[in-house]
């Protein structure tokens, strides 16, 4: 224990998750420093979903530990609401509200989780959505917006309550192809912009641009994890050569 490192926003100790027989995450650890953009890749399959919802706690683990900043989140009394509220999360599929409009996706968890009065909230969701290029689609519904700027919309709903930690999970993998580019744009600025993410890609293009670090899963494994010109040009074990290569 070194005490001039400062405390990483995620330590993931020996996190074993098993559904039923089967060992879907076999010992993982991981660390995440303030500011660090970790992508994680792997075979589908391989664990990363898992993972991700083990750290949001919307997976209970079999063994290990999860902390964010200080706090053990796996400890059985922490309150899960209240640790959610610290991580921001955007998966696969938009999972906007279709019932409400752009702002109030935005500002609800603002206003509902932690009782922000409207107005403030509106303010802060107005000033994200202008981030993103979309103050103009304030009021309409999801269903009038493009696959992408859907993705957009729940990128700025996760940032709404100003998360410690943002996990974004295949986030471009529904798109169409000419849509990806404008959401990955938005994770780069994210990056710049000092956000702590983990996330899980198919985009190894990308992964190589926006990453600090690249950790590569199989068989919920971390089998080697480094910076990208590493994993990319020169990886060190066999399997992420292999799994490198099927990909070209
Ligand atoms: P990835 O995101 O890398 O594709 P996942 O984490 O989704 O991988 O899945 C890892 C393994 O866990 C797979 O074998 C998958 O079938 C299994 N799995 C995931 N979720 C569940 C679940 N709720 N119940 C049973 N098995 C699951
Ligand atoms: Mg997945």
């Amino acid at each position: 224990m070194s005490a001039e490192r400062a405390t990483p926003v995620l330590r993931v100790e020996g996190v074993v998750k098993r559904f039923g027989e089967h060992p879907v995450l076999r010992g993982i650890d991981l660390e995440v420093e303030a500011h660090e953009v970790v992508v994680l890749i792997g075979a589908s399959g391989s664990g990363k979903s898992t993972l991700l919802k083990t750290i949001n706690l919307l997976e209970q683990i079999d063994d290990g530990r999860i902390f964010l900043g200080d706090e053990d989140i796996t400890d059985p009394r922490v309150n899960a609401d209240r640790v959610r509220a610290r991580i921001g999360v955007v998966f696969q599929h938009y999972n906007l509200f279709p019932h409400m409009n752009v702002l109030d996706n935005v500002t609800l968890a603002a206003r509902q989780v932690f009782g922000i009065p409207r107005p403030e909230a509106e303010r802060v969701g107005l000033g994200l959505l202008e981030r993103i290029g979309l103050v103009e689609k304030a009021k309409e519904f999801p269903d009038r917006l493009s696959g992408g700027q859907q993705q957009r919309v729940a990128i700025a709903r996760a940032l709404a309550t100003d998360p410690e930690l943002l996990l974004l999970d295949e986030i471009t993998s529904a798109l169409d192809p000419q849509l990806v580019g404008e959401v990955l744009d938005l994770v780069r600025e994210l990056k710049a912009g000092g956000s702590t993410i983990v996330m899980a890609t198919h985009e190894m293009s990308f992964a190589r641009r926006v990453a600090d670090r690249v950790v590569y899963l199989k068989d919920g494994r971390i089998i080697e994890s480094g910076p990208p010109e590493q994993i990319f040009e020169s990886p060190q074990r066999e399997e992420t050569r292999e799994f490198l290569a099927r990909l070209r």
